[in-house]
């Protein structure tokens, strides 16, 4: 937690510690509340959940009576919770089920995502974590797009010790994508990760290959996971580019990374409502450590500090 504390700082400054000294002053005029509002919108909350905290904490501060900074604490980290919490399960599926013929299946998760929001470093992370769980872990390179994602997608194998399959630059990544799984198979892995590619700029080619990347992955037996990787940083931005991946495959998770760089935390809220995905890990640092799952308590604790 405090590890958490520390990466979370510029969102705790900025919302957390904001929201509480703006709570905290002697009268709560109009300018106040409106203040309130903007340091949730500068946040990345969003509009709706905005108007929805603001109101009820204009009730329940009314309510409370007293200003005293535990009870105010206490009625905001109430209030966070309920915005950050949902139903929707995050419970990351890394237990492959037996395919058709009773045979153990490893678990196949896909990480998807435009370039540039940690789709490889992610995919680096995760296949440490499980590593360290006691799992084996291949990796499948299928951005074959992008020159270096290969290489470094090796690089974290190696320093994980997990094998990466890849295939020539340039090449079709839903065959990468099918070979990584079958060597998985091959192999009596648990887990496979396969990295794809982003370039959002032609929709209908992403739409075409990543769809095709989960067909051909799916002749072998079911995908267990498909994550979306989305930059903390980029804000609304990155909401829009959700949707469309959301529009392309069956999201089963958001990676939310680059949270230790900024103080748009509010995003988090944003993100499960507009897509009804759950946040399921959080990225908190550059390092081979910095992935983290997704705790609500944990999250809002952190955020007021
Ligand atoms: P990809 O193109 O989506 O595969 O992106 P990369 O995995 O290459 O990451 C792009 C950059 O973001 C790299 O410099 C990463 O080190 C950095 N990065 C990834 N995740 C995080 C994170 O959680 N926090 C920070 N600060 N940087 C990150």
């Amino acid at each position: 937690l405090v590890r958490l504390r520390s990466r979370l700082s510029r969102s705790q400054n900025a919302l957390g510690k904001g929201l509480l000294t703006l709570l905290s002053r002697e009268h709560l005029d109009e300018d106040t509340w409106e203040e309130v509002e903007d340091t949730l919108l500068t946040a990345d909350v969003g509009v709706a959940p905005t108007q929805e905290l603001v109101e009820r904490l204009r009730t329940r501060v009314k309510v409370l009576g007293t200003r005293s900074p535990a009870d105010l604490r206490q009625l905001l980290r109430e209030e966070l919770l309920t915005l950050v919490r949902t139903d929707l399960d995050r419970t990351l599926h890394t237990d492959g089920l037996p395919n058709a013929d009773g045979a153990d299946q490893p678990a196949v998760l896909m990480v998807v995502g435009v370039n540039g929001t940690g789709k490889t470093t992610t995919t680096g992370k995760l296949a440490r974590v499980l590593v360290a769980d006691g799992r084996s872990v291949v990796l499948g390179a299928a951005d074959t797009f992008r020159a270096a994602a290969a290489d470094q997608l090796q690089t974290w194998g190696e320093r994980v010790g997990a094998r990466t399959v890849r295939g020539p630059e340039g090449g079709d990544p839903a065959s990468v994508a099918f070979d990584a799984v079958k060597e998985g198979i091959a192999e009596g892995a648990d887990v496979v990760l396969i990295d794809t590619a982003g370039r959002l700029h032609t929709k209908t080619g992403l739409m075409d290959e990543l769809g095709k990347v989960k067909r051909v992955v799916e002749k072998h037996g079911p995908v267990d996971e498909v994550l979306l990787v989305l930059d903390a940083t980029t804000g609304q931005n990155g909401l829009v580019q959700a949707r469309v991946f959301a529009e392309v495959v069956d999201i089963t998770g958001i990676v939310l990374t680059k949270l230790d760089g900024t103080a748009k935390g509010g995003i988090v809220v944003a993100v499960q409502r507009e897509l009804g995905v759950p946040v399921k890990l959080i990225g908190l640092g550059e390092g081979a450590d910095d992935l983290a799952p997704f705790e609500p308590e944990a999250f809002v604790d952190a955020l007021i500090g």
